[in-house]
């Protein structure tokens, strides 16, 4: 898959659909180049801003129906995601699966699941996110909706960032569209540091 960033891929899509998405990235300044301190205070040459992919409604219709027939196998009645990350993709992942979508959300940092939400017991449901990185979110919200007795099935994400094939252990059948690793470096021996080119720290600017 010809890329034109210093990035690491793979995807379970042909390469048609891979080179669908990519060109999603690219039209809508999702991925982003340069010099970008990231969350983990870790320096990369790349960004990855999802919200601007999805905030096309046909771009995020388009990842909910590639990700429900990835993971239509695992037969989930319910999608979960983690506010604010996933409830787009949430919301069309359970259009292409035709089930309900719920969400959990952070109260005074504890995640739950409010609103009359609940994920009847004994039944399967689906975790999602847009960007799984550390899987934290995602991990939390499946576990308040495990405690109210629901059966976690499987998560998915449209990108999978973990540096990982599968960050949430071989019990747990888990999806991405496109894992990408980027380049990360310590500030010490980061080479655009050295280069001079100013650092970008993405929530500040251009989001
Ligand atoms: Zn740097």
């Amino acid at each position: 898959m010809p890329t034109p960033w210093n990035t690491q891929m793979e995807s379970p899509l042909r390469a048609e659909e891979a080179q669908t998405l990519l060109g999603f990235l690219q039209s809508s300044e999702a991925l982003l180049s340069g010099h970008f301190r990231l969350t983990s205070g870790l320096h990369s040459p790349n960004y990855l801003q999802c919200a601007r992919l999805l905030m096309d409604p046909v771009r995020a219709e388009w990842c909910g129906q590639w990700l429900g027939k990835l993971v239509a196998e695992i037969q989930a009645r319910w999608v979960l995601s983690p506010a604010l990350g996933g409830l787009i993709i949430g919301h069309e992942l359970a259009r292409a699966l035709g089930v309900p979508h719920l969400f959990a959300e952070r109260k005074e940092g504890i995640m739950s699941i409010r609103r009359g939400f609940r994920v009847p017991p004994g039944e399967p449901f689906i975790a999602v996110e847009d960007v799984v990185t550390t899987g934290g979110s995602v991990q939390e919200a499946a576990r308040v909706a495990q405690e109210q007795g629901g059966v976690l099935a499987g998560v998915c994400s449209i990108f999978n960032r973990s540096g990982k094939g599968n960050p949430f252990g071989e019990e747990v059948p888990y999806f991405s569209l496109l894992r990408m690793d980027f380049p990360t470096y310590g500030e010490a021996e980061c080479p655009l540091c050295k280069s001079g080119l100013a650092i970008d720290t993405p929530g500040s600017r251009k989001n």
